[in-house]
Protein backbone atom coordinates (compact mmCIF):
# COMPACT_ATOMS: atom_id res chain seq x y z
CA UNK A 1 0.00 0.00 0.00
CA UNK A 2 1.09 3.59 -0.28
CA UNK A 3 2.04 5.28 1.83
CA UNK A 4 3.34 8.89 0.51
CA UNK A 5 2.67 12.15 2.74
CA UNK A 6 3.75 15.40 3.16
CA UNK A 7 3.55 17.83 6.06
CA UNK A 8 4.48 21.62 5.90
CA UNK A 9 4.51 24.25 8.47
CA UNK A 10 4.65 28.19 8.26
CA UNK A 11 5.65 29.13 11.51
CA UNK A 12 4.46 28.69 15.23
CA UNK A 13 3.58 31.04 17.75
CA UNK A 14 1.11 33.66 18.74
CA UNK A 15 -1.55 32.71 16.67
CA UNK A 16 -4.94 33.65 17.49
CA UNK A 17 -8.28 34.32 14.85
CA UNK A 18 -8.61 37.48 16.42
CA UNK A 19 -5.00 38.60 14.49
CA UNK A 20 -6.48 37.95 10.91
CA UNK A 21 -9.03 39.50 9.37
CA UNK A 22 -10.64 36.89 7.11
CA UNK A 23 -9.46 38.35 3.99
CA UNK A 24 -5.71 37.21 5.01
CA UNK A 25 -6.98 34.28 6.24
CA UNK A 26 -7.62 33.33 3.38
CA UNK A 27 -4.31 34.08 1.64
CA UNK A 28 -2.56 32.11 4.53
CA UNK A 29 -4.76 28.97 3.70
CA UNK A 30 -3.90 29.25 -0.25
CA UNK A 31 -0.55 29.97 0.63
CA UNK A 32 -0.32 26.94 2.84
CA UNK A 33 -2.46 24.65 0.15
CA UNK A 34 0.07 25.85 -2.86
CA UNK A 35 2.97 24.21 -0.76
CA UNK A 36 1.21 21.34 -0.04
CA UNK A 37 0.05 20.65 -3.89
CA UNK A 38 3.43 21.70 -5.00
CA UNK A 39 5.09 18.58 -2.98
CA UNK A 40 2.07 16.39 -3.07
CA UNK A 41 2.58 16.57 -7.30
CA UNK A 42 5.82 15.27 -6.70
CA UNK A 43 5.42 12.34 -4.64
CA UNK A 44 1.76 11.21 -6.66
CA UNK A 45 4.40 11.17 -9.55
CA UNK A 46 6.80 8.66 -8.31
CA UNK A 47 9.09 11.37 -7.01
CA UNK A 48 11.06 11.46 -4.56
CA UNK A 49 10.99 13.05 -0.92
CA UNK A 50 13.61 15.16 -1.64
CA UNK A 51 12.42 16.82 -4.06
CA UNK A 52 8.83 16.84 -2.48
CA UNK A 53 10.22 18.94 0.22
CA UNK A 54 12.54 21.08 -1.65
CA UNK A 55 8.95 21.97 -4.04
CA UNK A 56 6.91 22.75 -1.10
CA UNK A 57 9.49 25.31 0.27
CA UNK A 58 10.48 26.81 -2.47
CA UNK A 59 6.62 27.76 -2.90
CA UNK A 60 7.02 29.22 0.67
CA UNK A 61 9.96 30.84 0.05
CA UNK A 62 8.01 32.59 -3.11
CA UNK A 63 5.33 33.90 -0.95
CA UNK A 64 5.91 36.92 1.23
CA UNK A 65 3.68 36.33 3.72
CA UNK A 66 6.61 33.92 5.40
CA UNK A 67 9.59 34.29 7.08
CA UNK A 68 11.46 32.85 4.28
CA UNK A 69 13.29 33.72 1.24
CA UNK A 70 11.24 36.70 0.14
CA UNK A 71 9.47 37.82 3.12
CA UNK A 72 12.43 37.01 5.57
CA UNK A 73 12.67 39.38 8.38
CA UNK A 74 15.76 42.28 9.25
CA UNK A 75 18.49 41.89 10.87
CA UNK A 76 19.89 44.31 13.50
CA UNK A 77 21.61 46.08 10.69
CA UNK A 78 18.51 46.61 8.45
CA UNK A 79 19.56 43.26 6.16
CA UNK A 80 18.34 39.97 5.68
CA UNK A 81 20.12 37.02 6.41
CA UNK A 82 18.68 33.74 5.94
CA UNK A 83 19.34 30.47 7.10
CA UNK A 84 18.30 27.24 5.18
CA UNK A 85 18.43 23.03 6.05
CA UNK A 86 17.79 19.58 3.87
CA UNK A 87 18.36 16.06 5.00
CA UNK A 88 18.18 13.03 3.25
CA UNK A 89 16.64 10.09 5.35
CA UNK A 90 18.14 7.48 2.74
CA UNK A 91 21.73 7.71 3.39
CA UNK A 92 21.69 10.68 6.01
CA UNK A 93 22.94 13.11 3.62
CA UNK A 94 22.60 16.89 4.12
CA UNK A 95 22.99 20.27 2.98
CA UNK A 96 22.60 23.57 4.95
CA UNK A 97 23.30 27.12 4.67
CA UNK A 98 23.44 29.94 7.23
CA UNK A 99 23.41 33.62 7.23
CA UNK A 100 23.22 33.82 3.49
CA UNK A 101 21.95 37.29 1.93
CA UNK A 102 20.19 37.53 -1.83
CA UNK A 103 20.18 33.91 -2.45
CA UNK A 104 16.72 33.62 -3.76
CA UNK A 105 15.39 30.66 -2.57
CA UNK A 106 18.14 29.29 0.17
CA UNK A 107 16.38 25.86 0.40
CA UNK A 108 17.71 25.30 -3.58
CA UNK A 109 21.64 26.49 -2.39
CA UNK A 110 21.52 23.85 0.71
CA UNK A 111 20.20 21.13 -1.33
CA UNK A 112 23.34 22.22 -3.69
CA UNK A 113 25.64 22.11 -0.52
CA UNK A 114 24.04 18.60 0.37
CA UNK A 115 25.04 17.03 -3.27
CA UNK A 116 27.52 19.26 -4.88
CA UNK A 117 29.97 20.84 -2.14
CA UNK A 118 31.84 18.19 0.16
CA UNK A 119 30.58 19.48 3.00
CA UNK A 120 26.94 19.88 4.88
CA UNK A 121 27.31 23.30 5.86
CA UNK A 122 28.18 26.72 4.32
CA UNK A 123 27.98 30.09 5.88
CA UNK A 124 27.97 33.99 4.83
CA UNK A 125 29.71 35.29 1.77
CA UNK A 126 31.37 31.39 0.91
CA UNK A 127 27.49 30.08 0.72
CA UNK A 128 27.04 32.78 -1.39
CA UNK A 129 30.28 32.53 -3.61
CA UNK A 130 29.13 28.81 -3.81
CA UNK A 131 25.72 30.05 -5.07
CA UNK A 132 27.55 31.89 -7.42
CA UNK A 133 29.21 28.95 -8.53
CA UNK A 134 26.64 26.99 -8.83
CA UNK A 135 24.55 29.25 -11.32
CA UNK A 136 22.18 29.09 -8.22
CA UNK A 137 19.58 32.27 -8.68
CA UNK A 138 20.73 35.51 -6.91
CA UNK A 139 17.87 38.36 -6.01
CA UNK A 140 18.61 41.68 -5.14
CA UNK A 141 17.85 43.70 -1.88
CA UNK A 142 14.95 45.28 -3.40
CA UNK A 143 13.12 42.01 -3.90
CA UNK A 144 13.25 41.17 -0.13
CA UNK A 145 12.30 44.28 0.87
CA UNK A 146 8.80 43.75 2.02
CA UNK A 147 6.88 47.09 3.86
CA UNK A 148 5.62 45.29 6.99
CA UNK A 149 8.99 43.67 7.77
CA UNK A 150 10.56 47.01 7.59
CA UNK A 151 8.06 48.53 9.85
CA UNK A 152 8.73 45.31 12.31
CA UNK A 153 12.03 46.38 12.55
CA UNK A 154 12.06 50.00 13.17
CA UNK A 155 9.56 49.49 16.06
CA UNK A 156 12.26 47.47 17.58
CA UNK A 157 16.05 48.44 15.86
CA UNK A 158 17.36 50.57 18.60
CA UNK A 159 16.56 48.04 21.10
CA UNK A 160 18.98 44.93 22.58
CA UNK A 161 15.38 43.33 21.94
CA UNK A 162 15.15 40.47 19.41
CA UNK A 163 12.13 38.27 18.73
CA UNK A 164 9.94 35.63 17.43
CA UNK A 165 8.36 36.60 14.02
CA UNK A 166 4.99 35.36 15.86
CA UNK A 167 4.70 37.38 19.22
CA UNK A 168 2.10 39.14 19.98
CA UNK A 169 4.14 42.23 20.88
CA UNK A 170 5.06 42.76 17.06
CA UNK A 171 1.63 43.03 16.93
CA UNK A 172 1.12 46.19 18.68
CA UNK A 173 -0.23 49.21 16.32
CA UNK A 174 -0.24 47.20 13.77
CA UNK A 175 -2.77 46.98 11.02
CA UNK A 176 -4.46 43.09 10.13
CA UNK A 177 -2.55 43.29 6.85
CA UNK A 178 0.84 43.39 8.29
CA UNK A 179 0.79 40.42 11.11
CA UNK A 180 3.02 38.11 9.08
CA UNK A 181 4.16 35.20 10.69
CA UNK A 182 6.72 32.11 9.69
CA UNK A 183 9.74 30.30 9.13
CA UNK A 184 9.10 27.49 6.90
CA UNK A 185 9.37 23.68 6.68
CA UNK A 186 8.32 20.70 4.84
CA UNK A 187 8.79 16.82 5.33
CA UNK A 188 7.75 13.57 3.26
CA UNK A 189 7.96 10.24 2.86
CA UNK A 190 8.06 8.76 -0.60
CA UNK A 191 6.69 5.73 -2.08
CA UNK A 192 9.98 4.45 -2.01
CA UNK A 193 9.60 4.99 1.81
CA UNK A 194 12.51 7.40 1.62
CA UNK A 195 12.14 10.42 4.14
CA UNK A 196 13.08 13.80 3.55
CA UNK A 197 13.11 17.18 5.41
CA UNK A 198 14.02 20.89 4.72
CA UNK A 199 13.21 24.07 6.54
CA UNK A 200 13.90 27.37 5.49
CA UNK A 201 14.44 31.14 7.85
CA UNK A 202 15.13 34.97 7.75
CA UNK A 203 15.33 34.39 11.47
CA UNK A 204 14.26 36.48 14.33
CA UNK A 205 13.85 39.80 14.06
CA UNK A 206 16.82 42.54 15.17
CA UNK A 207 19.04 39.66 15.22
CA UNK A 208 22.58 40.44 15.63
CA UNK A 209 25.94 39.42 15.30
CA UNK A 210 25.78 36.60 12.73
CA UNK A 211 23.06 35.02 15.20
CA UNK A 212 22.17 31.41 13.82
CA UNK A 213 18.92 29.48 14.81
CA UNK A 214 17.72 25.96 14.85
CA UNK A 215 16.38 26.12 11.34
CA UNK A 216 19.77 25.26 9.58
CA UNK A 217 21.48 22.89 12.22
CA UNK A 218 20.90 19.71 11.34
CA UNK A 219 19.88 17.72 14.12
CA UNK A 220 17.96 21.02 16.00
CA UNK A 221 15.69 22.60 13.66
CA UNK A 222 15.55 19.95 10.65
CA UNK A 223 16.41 16.40 10.47
CA UNK A 224 15.83 12.90 8.75
CA UNK A 225 16.35 9.22 8.76
CA UNK A 226 14.21 6.21 6.90
CA UNK A 227 14.56 4.13 10.19
CA UNK A 228 12.88 6.75 12.25
CA UNK A 229 11.29 10.35 10.87
CA UNK A 230 11.82 12.90 9.35
CA UNK A 231 11.77 16.57 11.47
CA UNK A 232 11.47 20.26 10.28
CA UNK A 233 10.42 22.89 13.67
CA UNK A 234 9.49 26.49 14.23
CA UNK A 235 9.70 28.33 17.31
CA UNK A 236 12.21 30.45 19.47
CA UNK A 237 15.60 29.00 17.90
CA UNK A 238 17.53 29.22 20.79
CA UNK A 239 15.52 26.80 22.96
CA UNK A 240 15.10 24.67 19.80
CA UNK A 241 18.97 24.25 19.54
CA UNK A 242 19.45 23.42 23.42
CA UNK A 243 17.06 20.91 23.22
CA UNK A 244 18.26 19.22 20.03
CA UNK A 245 14.71 18.77 19.39
CA UNK A 246 14.48 17.13 15.94
CA UNK A 247 17.32 14.14 16.53
CA UNK A 248 15.82 14.02 20.30
CA UNK A 249 12.28 12.88 18.72
CA UNK A 250 14.29 10.95 16.40
CA UNK A 251 16.24 9.21 19.31
CA UNK A 252 13.24 8.61 21.27
CA UNK A 253 11.64 6.27 18.63
CA UNK A 254 14.95 4.58 17.32
CA UNK A 255 16.63 3.69 21.30
CA UNK A 256 13.34 3.48 23.68
CA UNK A 257 10.37 2.67 20.86
CA UNK A 258 8.23 5.43 21.34
CA UNK A 259 5.57 6.36 18.80
CA UNK A 260 6.04 9.32 16.02
CA UNK A 261 3.09 10.48 18.41
CA UNK A 262 4.44 10.01 21.95
CA UNK A 263 8.18 10.74 20.85
CA UNK A 264 6.78 14.58 19.41
CA UNK A 265 4.33 15.13 22.20
CA UNK A 266 7.68 14.45 25.09
CA UNK A 267 9.56 17.14 23.02
CA UNK A 268 7.42 19.62 22.28
CA UNK A 269 5.05 19.38 25.03
CA UNK A 270 7.22 18.66 28.17
CA UNK A 271 10.76 18.87 26.98
CA UNK A 272 10.91 22.11 25.60
CA UNK A 273 7.85 23.71 27.99
CA UNK A 274 9.91 22.86 31.10
CA UNK A 275 13.10 25.15 29.45
CA UNK A 276 10.29 27.92 27.91
CA UNK A 277 10.80 26.86 24.43
CA UNK A 278 7.83 28.05 22.65
CA UNK A 279 7.44 27.02 18.81
CA UNK A 280 6.02 23.41 17.25
CA UNK A 281 7.30 20.72 14.59
CA UNK A 282 6.28 18.49 12.10
CA UNK A 283 7.14 14.93 11.36
CA UNK A 284 6.47 12.14 9.30
CA UNK A 285 7.92 8.53 10.73
CA UNK A 286 8.22 5.32 8.21
CA UNK A 287 5.07 4.21 8.65
CA UNK A 288 3.38 7.23 6.91
CA UNK A 289 2.08 8.45 10.44
CA UNK A 290 2.38 12.13 10.56
CA UNK A 291 2.48 15.08 13.56
CA UNK A 292 2.24 18.92 13.63
CA UNK A 293 2.70 19.00 17.49
CA UNK A 294 3.04 22.75 18.57
CA UNK A 295 3.05 24.33 22.09
CA UNK A 296 2.30 27.79 21.12
CA UNK A 297 -1.58 29.12 20.26
CA UNK A 298 -1.09 28.60 16.70
CA UNK A 299 0.83 27.13 14.20
CA UNK A 300 0.58 27.37 10.15
CA UNK A 301 0.26 24.10 8.69
CA UNK A 302 -1.19 21.84 6.41
CA UNK A 303 -0.86 18.10 5.35
CA UNK A 304 -1.63 15.77 2.34
CA UNK A 305 -1.76 12.22 1.67
CA UNK A 306 -2.14 9.45 -0.32
CA UNK A 307 -5.16 7.70 1.80
CA UNK A 308 -6.59 11.21 0.56
CA UNK A 309 -6.12 13.24 3.65
CA UNK A 310 -5.80 17.12 2.59
CA UNK A 311 -5.86 19.63 5.22
CA UNK A 312 -4.20 23.01 5.83
CA UNK A 313 -4.77 24.62 9.48
CA UNK A 314 -3.81 27.92 11.45
CA UNK A 315 -5.38 27.74 14.78
CA UNK A 316 -5.21 25.10 17.60
CA UNK A 317 -8.30 22.68 18.16
CA UNK A 318 -8.51 23.01 14.08
N1 LIG B 1 13.34 28.82 14.56
C1 LIG B 1 13.61 30.04 13.84
C2 LIG B 1 14.86 30.67 14.38
O1 LIG B 1 15.04 30.71 15.58
C3 LIG B 1 12.51 31.04 13.93
C4 LIG B 1 11.13 30.54 13.60
O2 LIG B 1 10.88 29.34 13.59
O3 LIG B 1 10.26 31.37 13.35
O4 LIG B 1 15.62 31.20 13.60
Amino acid sequence: MSKYTIVIHGGAGTILKSMLTPESEQNYISGLQNAVNAGYEILKNGGSAISAVEAAVVSLEDNELFNAGKGAVFTKKGVNEMDAAIMDGSDLSAGAVAGVRNVKNPIKLAREVMTHSGHVMLGGSGAKEFAINRGVELASDEYFFTKYRYDQWVEIRDSDYYQLDHKEDNLKGMAHEEKKFGTVGAVAIDEFGHIAAATSTGGMTNKRYGRIGDSPIIGAGTYANDKTCGVSCTGHGEYFLRAVVAYDVSCLMEYKGFSLKDACNEVVKNKLVKIGGEGGLIAVDSFGNYELCFNSTGMYRGVRNAEGVNQVSIFKDE
